[in-house]
């Protein structure tokens, strides 16, 4: 394995690239390093290397995980589904959740985030493979749960996040992230705080990144497999 420091960088050249290549610039794009499973060693050398941003699915381990890295400076965001039993943990222990598909859940962070921290940031989660075993909301009933955000005092809407099925081809890839896209664009002439589109991952990020991602959530190609 490369260190994580030249990963990183080849990583954010590409991220770059792909971002020229549809003529966007070339700081159009953030990484977020989804490091769940992964030592903390591996996020302080990603730390070390410039990355700022990080995601972490599992509430306990990202608690665990910012005691031991107090010191540095990170941005944390939580990307994975959300109990309505761990809503006042995730509502203080992360600047941002991507994960939000419920009005319950959009009401409860808003109720138990600390109102004398800044507004927890917050995508809305869209279903876009239709399986009943993702979460999300559907594209059609996203309008309504932003509007929702938005109006609630410790929120800040900030975008649209989704995980789509995996797709081989990146035609395939870009026609699933399309519609996405569309609504985005529709919902920001109302909704002028939406700024961000929060898809791609390792095995899709440059489909993403041609449908207009703002966003880029990636594990793997960044720290390699995942512990088990
Ligand atoms: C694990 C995960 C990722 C990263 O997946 P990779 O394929 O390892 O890049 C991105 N987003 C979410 C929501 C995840 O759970």
């Amino acid at each position: 394995m490369p260190h994580i420091s030249q990963t990183l960088d080849q990583l954010t050249a590409d991220i770059a690239a792909a971002a020229q290549s549809c003529g966007r610039p070339a700081n159009a794009v953030t990484l977020l390093a989804v490091s769940k499973r992964q030592p903390v060693s591996a996020m302080r050398d990603a730390h070390a290397a410039g990355q700022r941003h990080f995601g972490e699915n599992y509430v306990q381990e990202a608690i665990d995980k910012r005691e031991h890295l107090a010191d540095l400076n990170m941005v944390w965001h939580f990307i994975g589904p959300i109990q309505s039993n761990k809503t006042r943990d995730i509502a203080n222990a992360f600047d941002w959740v991507h994960s939000v598909d419920r009005d319950k859940i959009a009401e409860r962070l808003s109720a138990q985030r600390d109102p004398a921290l800044p507004a927890l940031n917050v995508c809305v989660q869209v279903n876009l493979s239709d399986e009943d075993s993702k979460s999300g909301v559907a594209l059609a009933d996203a309008a309504q749960l932003c509007a929702l955000v938005a109006r609630l005092p410790n929120l800040a809407l900030r975008g649209l996040m989704a995980i789509p099925a995996a797709l081989d081809s990146e035609a395939e890839q870009r026609a699933c992230f399309a519609p996405l896209r569309q609504e985005f664009d529709r919902l920001r002439e109302t909704l002028p705080t939406l700024d961000t589109l929060s898809i791609g991952m390792s095995g899709d990020y440059g489909a993403a990144i041609a449908e207009g991602s703002t966003m880029v959530r990636i594990g793997t190609a960044l720290f390699g497999a995942r512990p088990s």
